[in-house]
């Protein structure tokens, strides 16, 4: 009889998608729902990236597309390296993929023999884990404790290291936790990477651009240029220039077998990206780079808000997250209480459930990104739904007995 491949055992469906299914579900019976838990810009994708992507269709660019990404996306992805984060890769050294996703995906694929060990700073987006298993290696787990603003510790990194390691995972900012690494925080990182030689640093910037107050974004290559050859920097249009749907990502290192081993994936995996999107995100990358800082300054607004809405809440408590668009609030002080419906609330999956059904607010349980007891609450969305979906909270844990 057929089956399925074992490979696929371990990997589990994203929560995040689960609770937007769940609140899919109530909205189908036309409840109100307010949703904190989708990771995408509520932003419109920039006309002008949508026009280049029209004029690329009229002039038909409609044909196979290179591999690994046309001439064009490469040299406005090596410009982009060059002007925002001081780095230099040439075209050469540049795979363009189907998200920042299938970057990650292909790394791994690429690289991971079954029983290498990847480390991932958790709390960590929920992808990381699950690729890693697929493409047969180990996810190995090093906390960011909320006491160290949920950054990776040096001495934390160092205990997880082991001779089986290959990757080290960095996202800062971070999902779901919002935190960010200055310069220094990247080089003290870099530090312990120099005692490890045979580990490989994956960096998903994909959330650069949303950061705030004076924190200046820095990726590792850039603080420890002589890290270049074992880094592999990775990056995106979904969440800077609001273009989720487009589905467009890349990387670039220093190594040129790293990048060869990725485009030989890349090439078997999809067979190169829409041409249409390469047209569009060329047009971001190129284009007006003011809607970055506008728009940050709109997050930043809605972080404010949010986290002065959630103060005032009695059993939460939330670290003050310097990117990304999410806040990571910790319930350890309602664990323990039974809501007004009832329903005892013991881990954080009981508690964004609970949420939701008894007031249609969708939120992410920290369990989900690898530690507890959190809930991931995302504000890139609209200001009037941050106001009712505070103020649900708050009477929900008001209630709380
Ligand atoms: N990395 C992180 C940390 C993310 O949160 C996401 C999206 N949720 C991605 C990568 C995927 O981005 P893309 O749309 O480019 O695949």
């Amino acid at each position: 009889m057929s089956s399925i491949a074992d490979r696929l055992k371990n990997v589990s469906i994203s929560a995040s998608a689960a609770m937007t299914q769940r609140a899919r579900e109530l909205a189908a019976r036309g409840i109100k729902v307010v949703s904190l838990s989708s990771g995408e810009p509520d932003f419109p994708t920039p006309a002008h990236a949508i026009e280049a992507a029209h004029a690329a269709a009229l002039s038909g660019d409609t044909k196979y597309p290179p591999m690994d990404g046309t001439p064009a996306l490469k040299a406005a992805v090596s410009r982009k390296f060059k002007r925002d984060n001081n780095l230099d890769y040439n075209a050469s050294q540049i795979v363009v993929s189907g998200g920042g996703k299938q970057v990650i995906f292909n790394a791994m694929l690429a690289t991971c023999n079954p029983g290498d060990e990847v480390v991932i700073p958790t709390p960590s987006w929920v992808s990381y884990a699950d690729i890693v298993k697929f493409a047969g290696g180990i996810p190995v787990a090093v906390p960011c404790f909320e006491q160290a603003g949920f950054k990776l510790r040096p001495e934390d990194l160092e205990a997880a290291i082991t001779p089986r390691t290959k990757w080290l995972i960095l996202n800062f900012p971070n999902n779901p936790t919002g935190a960010a690494c200055s310069r220094a925080d990247m080089a003290a990182i870099a530090e312990v990477m120099h005692r490890h030689p045979q580990v490989w640093i994956l960096t998903d910037d994909i959330y650069e651009f949303l950061i705030y107050g004076e924190f200046e974004f820095c990726t590792i290559a850039d603080a420890d240029p002589s890290l270049y050859d074992r880094v592999l920097t990775m990056n995106g249009v979904s969440k800077a220039y609001a273009m989720t749907g487009w589905r467009l990502g890349y990387c670039a290192s220093g190594s040129k077998e790293l990048i060869a081993a990725i485009s030989n994936v890349n090439g078997q995996n999809g067979g190169g990206i829409t041409t249409v999107t390469q047209a569009a995100a060329i047009a971001a990358l190129d284009g007006p780079q003011d809607l970055l800082k506008e728009r940050a300054a709109i997050y930043r607004e809605r972080r404010d808000f949010v986290l002065g809405q959630l103060a005032k809440i009695e059993g939460l408590r939330c670290h003050k997250p310097d990117g990304a668009f999410y806040i990571y609030p910790n319930i350890s002080g309602l664990i323990g209480k039974t809501t007004k419906g009832g329903r005892k609330i013991e881990t954080d999956v009981d508690f964004v459930m609970a949420l939701v059904d008894e007031h249609h607010v969708a939120t992410v349980q920290g369990a989900a990104y690898g530690m507890s007891p959190y809930f991931r609450i995302s504000y890139a969305t609209s200001m009037e739904m941050l106001n009712e979906g505070c103020a649900r909270i708050a009477q929900f844990c008001g209630d709380m007995r």
